[in-house]
């Protein structure tokens, strides 16, 4: 849910300064140029002859050129140059013919050099833009780009304590230790307490890490600096191994101090060695790192503490015990701690008497930190907007599928025909998501646009699930595909309107077959899918050997079989509950929004039994990990869905 956005409007920045710079250059050569008026260049046997029939006149002849006026075909006299030659009968044959000539100084070193001179401007002028300016808005001088970026806050001004981070209690008790030894590293080696070095914090985006560490700076009330590890590996070679060393030195004349790097990964990835050799800048920086890592001493009371969601793709180098050996995670919220962010959030907004923030929590599956966060301020922009005292029920409930599925989009205009494909489609998602045994209660289903989507049904999982069944992945693809079918069964034409569905479902289908092994056919196979996001050539290679031709078109096979029969399925319960179907198609383009209890109603189904109602699923008993080889969340199976 998050972007990355305001890297990319900086790459688009300077895209634009260097057209400007090449426009500017194009500019200033033509006018060097000075093209006035066209001269014909004549060879010189061909300027011989003219002289010869006095076809030439008033010329200037310079070390290298001759240049004058011509008689040319169509019998007017026109400008004309020529190279100059070593002929020493030419002034001679000049006087001889009576053509009038003058001879002109060499002064073409002058304009030799102001050209060099421009070319070399040029090219400052756009190194300057390119590398240094950014940095300017930043506040800092042009050639501090060797300087780390890393953002210092002094103790004083440390207001972020663990009050304010909600919901992940873990790991705060795992950090009281770095906590005792940063109000008094002394203390804590007498009592021979182990030094921690480096703290890992992994957990999926928006999970609080940042907050987290932050929150530790405050609670030891030592300095806190922080950099993006993507800043490191921006600019030039070089560059981020010396932010590394400059960030180091920086905290160490701070101390005690915590070092925070963010999106670890980004510099952190595996190193490898493939065809071409990897990734010079980012090995230098890793590199870098390492140096740092092992050079200081615990001793100096600087904690270095760092931030991923992708522990699994780290360099094994940098979990090393006494590097990185501290790896805690910070999960997703549960339903306990989402009422709990919801609160801390809260407190800066007025609540009305309607909002009940337990059932926020509830209706929020899947969401972490970030995004509680920001469902509290848009229920607060909305109230505002509509001059209320207070943020109610209906803008918590508005602000929750915002950060869902971004903002109603009611001005768009959709003509009736489209309403009613749009209409059949949804329903199709509906019906089907509500008649299969699996999948998760059905919670609305809207016709109104949002964000990208024309409409959309809603699901909400139960409560927190960490495991996912075959059949409900079965009955998934099957919601998925019943948009597109119900198209087919209505109008007998299809249309675009299905193709992030189609996406979905591929996606899922493909990671049924490939990585969670419930293929029938095939069994329980797992092959490698490469996924850990940075394409190296030669890890691209080698993938693609691991499995046989063979094994690869039985693999396509099984999941076009798993697409196909789920069509069929869903096909055949739409036309199975027909009825009930079209009903609910009438009544979602009357209303645009059709609830649970009334969808029920429609399809003749008793009531399913609410969110509220519904037992608490027993906490799954938790998957023991290895500490020593963190995991990367996957979280896909608990968000809420949109179809
Ligand atoms: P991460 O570093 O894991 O991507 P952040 O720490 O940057 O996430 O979280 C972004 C924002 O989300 C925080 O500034 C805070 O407002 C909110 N937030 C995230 N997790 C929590 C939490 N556990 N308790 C309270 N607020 C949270
Ligand atoms: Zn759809």
């Amino acid at each position: 849910m998050k972007n990355n956005k305001n890297q990319n409007n900086r790459r688009i920045v300077s895209v634009g300064q260097i057209v400007g710079w090449i426009a500017v250059f194009i500019l200033a050569v033509l006018l060097f140029n000075k093209p006035g008026v066209k001269q014909t260049e004549l060879d010189y046997s061909e300027f011989k002859h003219k002289v010869a029939s006095s076809e030439v006149s008033d010329l200037t002849i310079a070390p290298g050129v001759i240049s004058g006026m011509y008689k040319n075909e169509k019998g007017e006299f026109a400008p004309f140059k020529t190279v100059r030659m070593d002929d020493p009968e030419l002034v001679s044959q000049l006087s001889a013919a009576d053509i009038k000539y003058k001879a002109e100084a060499d002064n073409s070193w002058v304009s030799n050099i102001l050209f060099n001179v421009l070319w070399i401007f040029l090219l400052i002028g756009l190194w300057w833009f390119i590398f240094l300016r950014p940095q300017r808005n930043d506040g800092r001088s042009a050639m501090n780009f060797a300087r780390s970026k890393a953002k210092m806050q002094d103790p004083s001004q440390q207001t972020v304590t663990f009050k304010d981070v909600a919901g992940c209690d873990e790991a705060k008790e795992e950090l009281q230790d770095v906590i005792k030894f940063l109000k008094n590293p002394k203390k804590f080696q007498k009592l021979g307490g182990k030094l921690p070095k480096g703290v890992l914090l992994y957990g999926a985006p928006g999970t609080g890490k940042t907050l987290l560490a932050k929150a530790v700076a405050g609670e030891a009330g030592v300095a806190f600096f922080s950099a993006s590890a993507s800043e490191f590996v921006e600019m030039f070679v070089g560059v981020g191994a010396a932010r590394v060393r400059d960030l180091f030195d920086q905290a160490k004349k701070n101390s005690p101090a915590i070092i925070f790097i963010d999106e670890l990964d980004a510099v952190g990835r595996r190193r490898f060695a493939g065809i071409g050799g990897g990734h010079d800048e980012r090995e230098q920086t890793l590199n870098q790192l390492l140096i740092e890592l092992d050079g200081f001493e615990s001793k100096q009371g600087i904690i270095l503490m760092a931030s991923t969601n992708r522990p699994d793709v780290l360099d094994p180098a940098l979990i090393r015990p006494g590097r990185f050996d501290r790896h805690i995670s910070v999960p997703a919220p549960d339903l306990k701690g989402r009422e709990e962010i919801l609160k801390v959030h809260a407190k800066k907004v007025k609540l009305g008497a309607d909002v009940d923030l337990k059932v926020v929590a509830k209706g929020t599956p899947g969401f972490v930190g970030a995004d509680l966060a920001n469902v509290v301020n848009e229920a607060a922009i909305l109230a505002a907007r509509a001059d209320k005292d207070a943020v109610t029920k209906s803008d918590m409930d508005e602000a929750v599928e915002r950060v869902i599925a971004g903002p109603q989009k009611k001005s768009r205009i959709i003509s009736p025909k489209e309403q009613r494909i749009i209409a059949a489609h949804e329903v199709g998602h509906t019906v089907v998501a509500r008649l299969t045994n699996h999948s998760d209660p059905v919670h609305k289903v809207t016709i109104i646009p949002r964000g990208q989507a024309l409409g959309y049904t809603m699901q909400l999982p139960l409560e927190d699930k960490f495991l996912t069944s075959k059949s409900e992945l079965l009955d998934k693809l099957c919601i998925l595909l019943a948009g597109r079918a119900a198209e087919e069964i209505v109008f007998g034409e299809i249309t675009s309107g299905a193709s992030d569905d189609l996406n979905k479902t591929m996606a899922y289908a493909r990671k049924m077959v490939m990585e969670l092994g419930m293929s029938d056919k095939l069994g329980p196979i797992a092959l490698p899918t490469g996924d850990d996001g940075e394409v190296f050539l030669g890890r691209d290679l080698s993938r693609h050997h691991t499995y046989s031709p063979e094994l690869a078109r039985a693999i396509d096979e099984e999941i076009m079989n798993l697409i196909k029969s789920s069509y069929a399925r869903a096909k055949d319960i739409i036309t199975k509950n027909r009825a009930a179907f079209d009903k609910l198609v009438e009544t979602l383009l009357e209303k645009e929004v059709v609830e649970a209890a009334e969808i029920d109603e429609i399809l003749g189904l008793k009531p399913a039994a609410s969110q509220d109602a519904q037992p608490q699923p027993a906490e799954p008993e938790p998957v023991k990990e290895e500490p020593k080889a963190p995991k990367a969340e996957k979280p896909e199976a608990q968000q809420a869905e949109l179809f």
